[in-house]
């Protein structure tokens, strides 16, 4: 896992600014009474600042991984100093070693 230290000395800025912002888009979705089964777009939460991929999850599993990990990303994208926990369909699992 390479790690590129960010010039603020934040490594882990962007991820956890993406994890509060897809807090943000479970709460509305459960707001709006999505059903729970569909799958709702959540942003990837790499340390790419340019990343813009979506991860489809419903709101079931994206409760569920989030207990899991520390972040969730698209398939093969990184989060610098973190640890890929869990690779499934469509999002792998990083948690912050
Ligand atoms: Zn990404």
């Amino acid at each position: 896992m390479s790690v590129k230290p960010t010039a603020d000395g934040y490594p882990h800025l962007r991820p956890e600014l993406t994890r509060l912002r897809n807090g943000r888009i479970a709460q509305a979705a459960r707001q709006h009474r999505f059903d729970p089964a569909v799958a709702v777009p959540f942003i990837c939460e790499c340390s790419e600042e340019r990343c813009d991929e979506l991860v489809r999850l419903s709101l079931v599993e994206y409760t569920r991984l989030r207990r899991d990990c520390d972040f969730l990303v698209a398939p093969g994208h990184e989060v610098d100093d973190a640890t890929v926990t869990r690779v499934k369909d469509g999002v792998w699992l990083y948690r912050v070693s």
